[in-house]
């Protein structure tokens, strides 16, 4: 079950209602709340401490990973943190109907390597401020699909639901209209992402620019 990926216990759990009010009790009940890149969270799960640990391997990044308090998309953050929230990410699989452990396993991986990628590729720097929020989350997705081929996680299990969750989670920390790529497109980059490191050639988010 997906569940057990992010440490909630049951099918129990996935109440919505009662997970939010688990998520909200106050601090002294829970593992303890720090500020980490200007926001309010705890220590990452165990998993996906390992998932993450597994993406820097690749880079190697030193990207830090925290459960986010809020219960709001994963998402990167100035500073180097990558924020995911476990109550979100369970609805967010059920949403999709993923009910495949290991379909919600390479999902967990494509979406955490692509907020890798956000920070990989200073999207939060000055340097980048002149590129458009969809060019950096289209590079965010090649440079994901890019990092699964490194990790011998095949996406043919996921494109489907990869397209359907290209909404779900992005660079900054509000969502606003339509700034991120088309789903269809977002499927595309990682595909393309996952061919060229198939390839050996180098993932260079820069210059794959002139590629669309
Ligand atoms: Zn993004």
């Amino acid at each position: 079950m997906v569940t057990v990926f992010l440490g909630l216990a049951s099918n129990a759990d996935l109440d919505y209602s009662a997970a939010l009010a688990a998520a909200n009790q106050p601090p002294s009940t829970r593992d303890q709340v720090f500020v980490a890149c200007g926001e309010h969270a705890r220590k990452a799960g165990r998993r996906i401490r390992e998932i993450v640990g597994a993406i820097d391997g690749v880079w190697d990044a030193h990207v830090r990973v925290y459960e986010s308090v809020a219960v709001a998309p994963p998402h990167a953050r100035p500073g180097g943190c990558i924020l995911y929230n476990p109550v979100y990410m369970n609805f967010l699989m059920q949403r999709l109907l993923i009910h495949d452990g290991a379909v919600a396993e390479a999902m967990l991986y494509a979406i955490m390597a692509h907020e890798v990628g956000h920070e990989l590729h200073g999207d939060f720097s000055a340097s980048r401020r002149q590129v458009s929020s969809e060019t950096k989350e289209l590079q965010a997705d090649r440079f994901a699909g890019y990092t699964l081929e490194r990790l011998n996680i095949g996406i043919d299990s996921i494109t489907p639901y990869y397209s359907l969750a290209g909404d779900e989670f992005n660079g900054g920390q509000t969502r606003t209209g339509n700034e991120h790529g088309v789903s269809m497109s977002r499927t595309e980059a990682l595909k393309k992402g996952w061919e060229r490191a198939q390839w050996n050639q180098p993932e260079d988010y820069q210059a794959l620019l002139e590629d669309e």
